[in-house]
């Protein structure tokens, strides 16, 4: 299997290309550390790159998961790696829109509740749980992969941009509070980062 190597290597490559504006993003209404956290939890992933290509989908993200979180630190290393462990106990062998997308919001669900967090609180959620809805809703109506792809990178920019204008109630920028506003939340710009790095990576092979 080549496609999660593929993805962690793509996703290592957009996130180094955004790395300054996320720094600033972080230090806006965080301690700036964000950046440096994720991209700790990347290398990690890469040096296992070719363990993981061996692996089944529900072990190679299980895999992911526990990488995550022993090496990321921060919120978002215990809350990606939560979204990590969690689709790797919802998936089954077989990966398509419709068992991906019961797995993707499983993982998210699984966020929420670690987190205490819902939608509109200036979040990574505020990108993935559109994304997961989105996804659903393209499995449910039987749409192409493409298609579904790109609806995916849709709803994860507007997400992302939709923390702009929120005051954040759960993590660092909470203490901010009403001086949060204005600046995008940077776990919600890297995940959707992410997301359409993936995204991205999928559609070349539509
Ligand atoms: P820390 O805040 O511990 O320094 P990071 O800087 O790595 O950790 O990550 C910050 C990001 O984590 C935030 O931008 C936000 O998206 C996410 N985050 C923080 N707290 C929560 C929470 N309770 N629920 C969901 N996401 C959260
Ligand atoms: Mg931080």
């Amino acid at each position: 299997m080549s496609l999660l190597p593929n993805a962690i290597t793509a996703i290592q490559q957009t996130i180094k290309n955004h790395e300054a504006e996320i720094t600033e993003l972080d230090k806006a209404i965080g301690d700036g550390d964000h950046v440096i956290n994720l991209q700790r939890g990347l290398a990690a992933l890469a040096a296992i790159n070719e363990e993981l290509s061996k692996l089944s989908w529900p072990m190679a993200l299980q895999k992911v998961g526990m990488t995550l979180m022993s090496t990321m630190g921060g919120a978002s290393g215990s809350l990606f790696g939560t979204l990590f462990v969690k689709m790797a106990k919802a998936s089954s062998a077989e990966m398509n829109l419709a068992t991906f997308s019961d797995a993707f919001s499983a993982g998210v669900e699984s966020v929420q509740q670690r987190g205490k967090a819902e939608l509109g609180e200036k979040t990574m959620l505020d990108t993935l749980i559109p994304v997961a809805n989105s996804l659903q809703l393209s499995a449910n109506s039987k749409l192409s992969m493409t298609e579904a792809l790109q609806a995916v990178k849709q709803v994860a920019i507007a997400g992302m941009e939709s923390t702009k204008e929120l005051q954040a109630t759960k993590g660092r920028a909470s203490f901010l509070g009403e001086r949060a506003i204005g600046h995008i939340d940077p776990g919600a710009r890297t995940s959707q980062l992410m997301i359409c790095a993936i995204a991205d990576l999928l559609l070349t092979k539509q």
